[in-house]
């Protein structure tokens, strides 16, 4: 029997790029899978998914999300918060207003989903939440400040979330992605200047000299979810062609 036979499964942002090759993972390996998304209309996989319209920026449209597709999968062992939007720039370019929408989605979307999930993870015997942080919680990336900060927070988050409900046999853990080859990436990379170049100093900055792809940071994920990682809690898990932990020149 598959590691995934029989787990139910939400993810959020499901409908694209991480979320959604998770989903694809999660379903392909045997698990029920919900997606949550503001789009939910383009989760279309190879296997039927359940798909829900929710905005993790909005209290009420989760929870009411949450609560149908828990009632539809019949139960609930993980929660993927992959939710997430971007903001460039340094302290100087992101007004009062943008800090508070891009926190309120990163972060406090992340906290409201996983309130209207525990209810229902606290009956599972296989219980996880693997939230998707970043490089960017730990790196120290340039014209990055505001995206940065969200990312700290999410990795703070999932240590004192471990440490809340670990008792609760539930885990808490969070996959650090590099830069991956999303549908994100792709619009960053139409808006500038050189594209083709960006994209070069983008594989470049990763030792491994490429992007990370959605489908490597939906194993980490999927790993994470499952009883595989049952006795792991309170980390990060790096996926990020070694730019964490390696110290050598780009290839
Ligand atoms: P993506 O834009 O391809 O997909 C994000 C999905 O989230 C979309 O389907 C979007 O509709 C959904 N979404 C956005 N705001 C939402 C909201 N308020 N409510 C519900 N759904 C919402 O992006 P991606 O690259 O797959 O990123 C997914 C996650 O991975 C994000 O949390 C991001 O911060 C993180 N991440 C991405 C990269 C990267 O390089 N692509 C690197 C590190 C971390």
């Amino acid at each position: 029997m598959s590691d995934f036979e029989g787990l139910s499964a939400l993810v959020t942002g499901g409908a694209s790029g991480i979320g959604r090759a998770t989903a694809e993972l999660l379903a392909a390996r045997g698990a029920r899978v919900a997606v949550l998304d503001l789009d939910p209309a383009s989760a279309s996989v190879g296997k039927p998914l359940l798909a829900y319209r929710a905005d993790v920026s909005d209290d009420t449209s989760v929870r009411e999300a949450v609560a149908a597709a828990v009632a539809d999968l019949g139960g609930l062992d993980a929660l993927i918060n992959n939710a997430g939007i971007g903001a460039q720039g340094t302290v100087e370019d992101n007004d009062d207003d943008e800090w508070h929408r891009v926190l309120d989605v990163n972060v406090v979307g992340m906290v409201r989903t996983a309130r209207a999930a525990l209810p229902h993870l606290r009956r599972s015997r296989h219980a996880a939440i693997v939230n998707t942080c970043s490089i960017a919680a730990t790196a120290g990336l340039p014209q990055r400040a505001l995206y940065s900060a969200t990312k700290g927070a999410v990795y703070s988050l999932t240590l004192a979330m471990a440490a809340d409900h670990v008792r609760e046999g539930i885990r808490v853990n969070c996959v650090n992605p590099g830069t991956a080859d999303t549908p994100w990436i792709g619009r960053l990379l139409s808006k500038a200047p050189d594209p083709a170049a960006e994209r070069a100093a983008l594989e470049a900055r990763q030792p491994t000299g490429r992007l990370v792809s959605a489908a490597e940071v939906a194993g980490a994920i999927a790993y994470l979810a499952s009883p595989l990682s049952g006795a792991t809690t309170g980390t990060a898990l790096a996926v990020d062609g070694g730019m964490q932990g390696l110290r050598l020149r780009p290839v």
